[in-house]
């Protein structure tokens, strides 16, 4: 619950959630686009609405991917239920011809906060090839494939 509290607060902070956008028109959209989501959190709220920010702004882009869906990147997207009954093995990252052993940064771990608001980046040799993403060994691996409702919130917030 605690690491869900602190994603909340810290995505409060408008000015941490903020991407290094090079392109000033693309960094306008966002904050217009960021401020509109929050505008709507506020009336929701006002309507009674229960819903933690966080909840709010996934519930938000569950809607909007049912309405829009069909991704380009798709068949990378497992479904929840393939996450959590397939068979995954741990793998690691194909060789490069630069890197012998190559890493990436962990999902799970990218989704907490430190203390300053900064997304956690946790290199990892290892990836679940069946879903197409890379985690620690121990304890994400598990994680990943057992937390039912886990989400990939690096993929949600602009
Ligand atoms: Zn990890
Ligand atoms: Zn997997």
């Amino acid at each position: 619950m605690g690491g869900v509290d602190k994603a909340d607060q810290c995505l409060s902070y408008y000015p941490t959630v903020r991407n290094q956008q090079k392109k000033y028109y693309l960094k306008i959209f966002r904050q217009i686009l960021n401020q509109s989501v929050w505008n709507s959190f506020v009336l929701y709220k006002k309507n009674g609405g229960t819903m933690s920010h966080l909840d709010f702004r996934l519930q938000l882009v569950e809607e909007l991917a049912k309405i829009y869906g069909e991704s380009k990147h798709s068949s990378q997207n497992t479904t929840s239920s393939d996450r959590l009954n397939g068979r995954h093995f741990p793998s690691h990252i194909q060789p490069t011809q630069k890197k012998k052993a190559p890493t990436k940064i962990c999902i799970v771990c990218s989704q907490k906060f430190n203390e300053k608001c900064q997304r956690v980046r946790k290199e990892s040799r290892y990836q679940c090839a069946q879903c197409n993403v890379t985690l620690c060994v121990t304890p994400c691996f598990e994680k990943y494939h057992t937390v039912e409702n886990f989400k990939k919130f690096g993929t949600l917030f602009l």
